[in-house]
């Protein structure tokens, strides 16, 4: 059973509400295409979890992206998540600088974050400070949305895991309350979210709490990339330049940086491209 899904909560006596992400499968599949080293691994998966649970929290019909970009190791993050939880995201490294704490990574850094629901998109941006992607995103909603919000994201190679608590608008929240649940979330590990501990670990974390549980949505990967994109990419190109990048088989290779499916242009793929009256699809290979 897949255990990658958002499960919404709200606290009956305090003016909180919240959400738990888990990701496994999903998260996985993420990084099957990619060598990532450790500290990378961790800052995706924090990346992962974060933008399904800002996804989750504006409840849109649309996409989030979540993008860091900086002079340090770290040279761009991308993560996407639709209004469905589908996700997916990368990261490009510089190999030769490295680095061993997210603060080196993210030298310089900003985090942008872009709601794309169909009108204007709406983007934030936030600088990366501190030592985890998490504290960021916590000003983020202080400042960007005026929510105030704790942040807490755990990853390893196995799992993708956080929980964002947000105060609901307009409402009196008490500080040693708000301070008491800032503690629970840095007790958090990523052991915390092994197998299927999702609602036990929601029991578990605020059990001084009187917890209402909302109906639990899945997160799945899924790559939005396709043929048609390609060859809109080769048409923006140009039939000349398309050409040349025919290799020595006579094919132009394209391949998916966040899924790694591999697709084939040939000269005939070409021709057809920059001819009317188009029908057939390049191959695709597995
Ligand atoms: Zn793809």
């Amino acid at each position: 059973m897949s255990a990658d899904r958002i499960i919404p909560f709200a606290f009956e006596s305090l003016p909180v509400r919240g959400a738990l992400i888990q990701m496994s499968r999903s998260w996985r599949r993420m990084q099957r295409e990619h060598d990532y080293d450790t500290l990378i691994t961790e800052s995706l998966g924090h990346a992962a979890a974060a933008t399904g649970l800002i996804a989750q929290s504006l409840k849109f019909d649309g996409a989030i992206t979540l993008q860091i970009k900086g002079s340090g190791a770290l040279q761009m993050l991308v993560m996407q998540c639709t209004g469905d939880l589908e996700m997916r995201g990368r990261a490009s490294v510089d190999e030769g600088a490295a680095s061993a704490r997210f603060s080196d990574l993210t030298e310089n850094a900003h985090c942008a974050i872009t709601v794309d629901a169909g009108e204007r998109p709406y983007q934030g941006i936030v600088a990366i400070e501190g030592e985890f992607l998490s504290s960021s995103l916590e000003h983020y909603f202080d400042r960007s949305v005026q929510v105030p919000s704790h942040v807490a994201l755990v990853a390893d190679e196995n799992v993708a895991g956080g929980v964002l608590l947000q105060q609901m608008p307009g409402q009196e929240m008490d500080e040693d309350d708000w301070n008491r649940l800032h503690f629970i979330l840095q007790t958090l590990t990523t052991r915390d979210f092994d197998g299927d501990a999702g609602l036990k670990l929601i029991g578990k974390l605020f059990a001084e709490d009187d917890v209402r549980i909302h109906e639990k949505r899945t997160v799945s990967f899924q790559c939005r990339c396709s043929d048609q994109k390609v060859e809109d990419v080769l048409k923006m190109l140009g039939e000349q330049e398309s050409r040349e990048a025919l290799n020595a088989n006579g094919e132009i290779e394209v391949v998916c940086e966040y899924c790694g499916e591999k697709r084939l242009f040939d000269s005939v793929d070409v021709s057809r491209l920059f001819a009317d009256n188009v029908v057939t699809g390049p191959r695709s290979v597995q």
